[in-house]
């Protein structure tokens, strides 16, 4: 099969959390396989563009609103990647550094949805399938369908795949006339609320519509940012398939970004060696327990409960447990977390920002990795944990579910809490000081048998491939 995907984000070229993880791994998966994956994305202006050989491939101009704009598609030349990897550049709007985050993401994402719908359409064949990803590229089924300029496009199957509910991409009704011109009976298919919302509208016209667990797909008929209903109402095509991980990025036995390579076999000492590297980095214990937390700091992801949960866990604990964060989100929460780091000395610190060496280091070197979440779609972090035998701390809630079991269940292995709340991160802070003083046989235990669980991507590559095929 030929399957195009279209996405924001994608690892290495530019990544800001899950999503590009995962549209860096299922194309070469699904490549492994004996299919056709190619990604498409915008040209952003980072590293990987600058360190890589491009040839061009197509030239084009659309139309957005009265604004014609001129686009260009190049690509990757050597299949580094192992799938065929396409950048979008539209002058003005995409030669940025960062991914999101301007005023004009607006503008930005729609322009490269159309060029991305015109470029296709001007193809002398055409794929088996459009895969996209989140809201950023959630016009693109509707745009397929009902857009006359791209009505040769009309017959292919569109499949969406939600990563994160919550941010819908709205947009207001007096931007309707960016779309290119559509049969205006089917304005309502744009619509939810009053307001233009590109995550809906992909719902209402994909073909099918995925999500990344079936907890999450459970979830979403409850609590999902105003779209509740629809989720209900669209069950019906709807389905959960559990991110993998890139077995081949994340492997603690060749990862480069850690200073000691492990095994199962060699977990203990390799772990304590990487343990040794962050202590001594940030002025840390290596003999206490290492509770991490590695993420974005937003509500989604409970990151305002962590000063508090830290301090409290700090002195109802006695000190037994030193912790670190990596992240970065809300600067008044990044301030707080900076500030911590002199009234804890010697037992808390912090790294705000996004550091991907320093991540893989963490995972390998720390003894728990904490995920308060109150929304987990699929949640990867749990998932390197659980490689790098990391004992993964975290909410019952989403894909955390899915995929962690207390360590109080029959062949548990990790810490799960019902609420995302001080007293239950309190609370686990001190199960797994226990554990990890106390109960050394159930501890190691527990770190090898997880780092044999496989999470890879071959079942689920294989699982997209079934959907695409049922929809022939
Ligand atoms: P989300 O996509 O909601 O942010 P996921 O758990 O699906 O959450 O994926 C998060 C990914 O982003 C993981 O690969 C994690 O290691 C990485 N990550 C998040 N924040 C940072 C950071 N500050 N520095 C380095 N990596 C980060």
């Amino acid at each position: 099969m030929e399957i195009v995907h279209v996405a924001a984000e994608c690892y290495p070229v530019a990544k800001a959390g899950g999503l590009g993880d995962v549209v860096g791994a299922l194309p070469k998966y699904q490549a492994e396989l004996g299919h056709v994956a190619k990604v498409v994305m915008p040209m952003y202006r980072t590293k990987f563009l600058y360190t890589n050989e491009w040839e061009l491939v197509h030239e084009g101009g659309q139309q957005m609103g009265s604004h014609f704009f001129h686009y260009s598609v190049i690509k990757e030349k050597t299949n580094k990647l192992g799938f065929d990897l396409y950048l979008v550049d539209i002058n003005g709007l995409l030669d940025r550094e960062k991914i999101y985050g301007y005023d004009d993401d607006t503008e930005r994402f729609m322009a490269f949805q159309i060029a991305v719908c015109d470029w296709i359409s001007k193809w002398t064949h055409q794929p088996d399938v459009i895969h996209c990803h989140d809201h950023h590229t959630g016009f693109i089924p509707f745009m397929v369908k009902y857009c006359f300029a791209f009505s040769k496009l009309a017959g292919i199957p569109t499949v969406f795949t939600i990563h994160n509910a919550q941010y819908q991409g709205w947009i207001s009704w007096d931007k309707y006339y960016y779309l290119p011109a559509y049969d205006s009976y089917k304005w309502g298919l744009l619509d939810w609320n009053n307001m233009i919302n590109p995550l809906a509208s992909a719902v209402k016209c994909a073909w099918k519509v995925t999500t990344v667990s079936n907890s999450y797909l459970e979830e979403m008929r409850y609590a999902a940012n105003g779209l509740e209903n629809l989720f209900e109402y669209e069950r019906g095509k709807s389905l959960g398939i559990l991110n993998g991980i890139d077995t081949q990025v994340w492997n603690p036995e060749t990862d480069n970004m850690i200073v000691k390579n492990y095994d199962k076999e060699l977990v203990e000492k390799g772990k304590m060696r990487n343990k040794k590297e962050l202590a001594g980095q940030f002025g840390l214990d290596p003999d206490k327990p290492l509770i991490t937390f590695i993420g974005r700091l937003v509500g989604e992801k409970a990151a305002d409960l962590l000063p508090e949960a830290i301090s409290q866990s700090i002195y109802q604990h006695h000190g037994h447990a030193n912790f670190l964060i990596l992240g970065s989100g809300d600067p008044e929460l990044e301030d707080r977390l900076d500030q911590m780091k002199h009234q804890f000395k010697g037992y808390y610190n912090s790294y705000i920002g996004y550091n991907e060496q320093l991540s893989h280091l963490m995972y390998a070197g720390s003894d728990f990795l904490l995920m308060p979440s109150r929304v987990e779609p699929c949640g990867l972090n749990q998932m390197y944990a659980l490689r790098y035998g990391t004992i993964p701390m975290v909410r019952t809630v989403g894909g955390l579910k899915d995929t962690i079991t207390d360590f109080g269940d029959w062949q548990g292995f990790g810490i799960r809490f019902n609420e995302a709340s001080v007293w239950d991160i309190t609370y686990s802070v001190g199960r797994a000081i226990d554990l990890y003083n106390n109960k050394p046989d159930l501890y190691s235990w527990m770190r090898s048998h997880m780092m044999t669980i496989d999470h890879s991507w071959d079942g689920a590559a294989q699982q997209y491939i079934n959907l695409y095929q049922s929809l022939k």
